[in-house]
């Protein structure tokens, strides 16, 4: 691989709604900003001085998201680190993939660094975006003990009537 030889790196940004299958993922286009990334590629040679091309893959994105729990808008920043292997054939990739610590690509098929940005985010989307602690409180039936204590509409009360009464 000519770009491992060279030890290239490159870097680029994609708009959000260029990533179709990560702006379906239960996104509307909106909800989905621009993905920034960065690949580097590398050339490794072990031992028996035969040389493996490798890539790292970064990529960083926001999503606009609701919060499930209070219905209230959040951001949900997404950060991708990702390591992949080249190998010969699609058999090899195939093969190796399952038992590999890194993801095996195979040099058979054309590189594309959209559609593995894209499968990487997609992965690293939330179920059940919730914020770590909602802005609001919520008012359903059903709250959990975490809520009520940190809401204190009656001690706000009764603060208030204290000062009333001086
Ligand atoms: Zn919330």
């Amino acid at each position: 691989m000519k770009l491992a030889q060279a030890g290239e790196a490159l870097s680029g940004r994609y708009p959000g709604s260029s990533l179709t299958r990560w702006a379906n993922s239960g996104l509307s286009p909106d909800q989905a900003s621009e993905v920034a990334w960065q690949a580097r590629f590398e050339l490794k040679t072990d031992a028996t001085s035969r040389s493996t091309a490798w890539l790292h893959l970064k990529a960083q994105a926001e999503l606009k998201l609701e919060c499930q729990r209070c219905l209230q808008p959040m951001s949900w920043p997404q950060q991708v680190d990702c390591t992949y292997r080249f190998v010969p054939t699609e058999a090899l990739a195939l093969e190796q993939d399952n038992e590999a610590e890194e993801d095996v690509l195979s040099l058979e098929q054309p590189l594309d660094l959209l559609e593995l940005v894209e499968d990487e985010l997609i992965m690293d989307l939330p179920m059940v975006p919730m914020h770590e602690k909602c802005p609001v409180s919520v008012k359903t039936g059903t709250q959990t003990p975490d809520f009520t204590e940190k809401a204190h509409p009656f001690a706000t009360l009764a603060g208030l009537k204290g000062q009333k009464t001086d």
